[in-house]
């Protein structure tokens, strides 16, 4: 049976792209967006980059404004929020009014986690999730100004990188040992960690932090007086509306390969999408390409056409003008290969079984490209030519392997 209509929820960037690339595959029915942001959907990327730095603007990182979704016959909605859904009767309940579907996309993604304890402090505790909040964030940028970021995650660099480009004290407060360990091998943390310390940034692993007014104790000899924080502590799935209606969730909705729920009428894509793997378990990945990619895919199973074959993920983030890139599966327990072609430009190659598995690059994009397409072929290499800076990097496939 052919959908008639479909609803999507949330009207980020997996919701766009899910819209847009519904029309694309030229599937006739209704498409409506309903999105709680105030905001036409747009990407968030910049918001920690560019943004806040006043270097672009939220206009060019909108997907799909007024204009744009009326050309092509999408029905946009913002500042709506669905409060509930009813799968027998296929419809969902808003702050202005209830709305039918065949087929209902759920791309509800994430919020930024809270961090209490901070308000003990009484200082301004901003966090960056929204254009709202990189707005906020913009105001307080100024040249001399003092913020403590909490959290040493990709999003806590950012932020950290753009204050301190505007010439900002910037102190960054990480609770576990190093910099991104929840994503990042040793090797790459260090890597970030050189980079920001020669940037001025303050860094604080393994902090125990204590809330006090005016500041924060992180040990018997450091206290930091800011003039404000920003919480980077990572994100909450907003998946409260698909639970409340039944569906599976896991700290995410969960999803086969092809982003579809339990329910055959209802898919989940994005940030709020958690894929249930054959081994057990569930992943979620919060990454534009991973917002791309299943709204494409969803997009196809509604258009009723064969979806995009799986990707190998990947990541990227901008700190100090320098692109940082990571893809495939990165473990500490990988062989780590290091390929160092300049005083900036490093690469961490990651081997198991002479296969390579993952990569990650600080500067050298081109050799990150050139790399990614290595991933999942079961591409075997030799570790000490990949190594060697001096040699293509081509030179490293294994003989038997043809190159593409
Ligand atoms: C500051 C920042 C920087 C980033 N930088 C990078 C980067 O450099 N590289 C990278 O790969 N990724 C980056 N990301 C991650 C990437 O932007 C996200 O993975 C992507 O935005 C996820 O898109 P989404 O549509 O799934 O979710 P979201 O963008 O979270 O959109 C979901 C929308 O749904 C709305 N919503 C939720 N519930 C309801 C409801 N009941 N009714 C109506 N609306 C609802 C939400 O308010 C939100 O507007 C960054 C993210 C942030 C926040």
């Amino acid at each position: 049976m052919t959908a008639k209509s479909v609803v999507i929820v949330g009207g980020g960037q997996a919701a766009a792209v899910c819209a847009i690339a519904l029309r694309e595959r030229d599937y006739k029915g209704e498409i409506l967006i309903i999105g709680d942001e105030v905001h036409p959907p747009y990407e968030r990327p910049e918001l920690s980059k560019k943004l806040v730095t006043g270097e672009c603007s939220l206009e060019s990182v909108t997907i799909l404004n007024d204009v744009r979704a009326r050309e092509r016959g999408i029905r946009l909605l913002t500042g709506c929020t669905v409060q509930a859904i009813d799968r027998a009767a296929r419809t969902v309940q808003t702050n202005t009014g209830v709305f039918g579907y065949d087929r209902l996309v759920l791309a509800t993604g994430g919020r930024a986690r809270r961090l209490e304890q901070a308000v003990a402090t009484g200082l301004p505790v901003l966090t960056i999730r929204t254009a709202a909040d990189a707005e906020l964030l913009r105001q307080q940028i100024r040249p001399g100004s003092h913020v403590a970021v909490i959290g040493g995650g990709w999003l806590g660099l950012e932020v950290a990188a753009s204050c301190r480009q505007a010439d900002m004290q910037v102190d960054v407060v990480e609770a576990s040992a190093r910099l991104c360990s929840r994503v990042a091998p040793p090797v790459l943390s260090r890597t970030l960690e050189t980079l920001h310390a020669q940037n001025g940034v303050r860094l604080h692993c393994g902090a125990v932090i204590g809330y006090e007014p005016g500041g924060l104790v992180i040990n018997a000899t450091t206290e930091i007086r800011p003039d404000f924080l920003v919480a980077a502590i990572g994100m909450e799935t907003n998946d409260e509306l698909a639970a409340r209606t039944g569906l599976a969730t896991e700290r995410g909705i969960l999803v086969d390969d092809l982003f579809q729920t339990e329910d055959p009428h209802i898919l989940a894509i994005g940030d709020c999408a958690a894929r249930r793997m054959p081994e057990g378990g569930a992943v979620r990945l919060e990454s534009w390409q991973n917002a791309n990619h299943s709204a494409l895919v969803a997009a196809c199973q509604i258009a009723d056409v064969t979806p995009p074959s799986a990707e190998i993920p990947w990541f990227w983030s901008d700190q100090f003008g320098k692109k940082l890139q990571m893809a495939g599966n990165l473990s500490a327990d990988d062989d780590i290969i290091e390929r160092i072609t300049g005083p900036d430009e490093r690469m961490g190659l990651h081997l198991r079984d002479e296969v390579i598995v993952g990569v990650w690059a600080l500067g050298s994009v081109r050799d990150f490209a050139h790399v990614r397409r290595w991933l999942g072929q079961q591409t075997r290499v030799c570790a000490t030519r990949l190594s060697d800076p001096s040699l293509p990097l081509k030179a490293a496939l294994m003989p038997e392997i043809p190159s593409s």
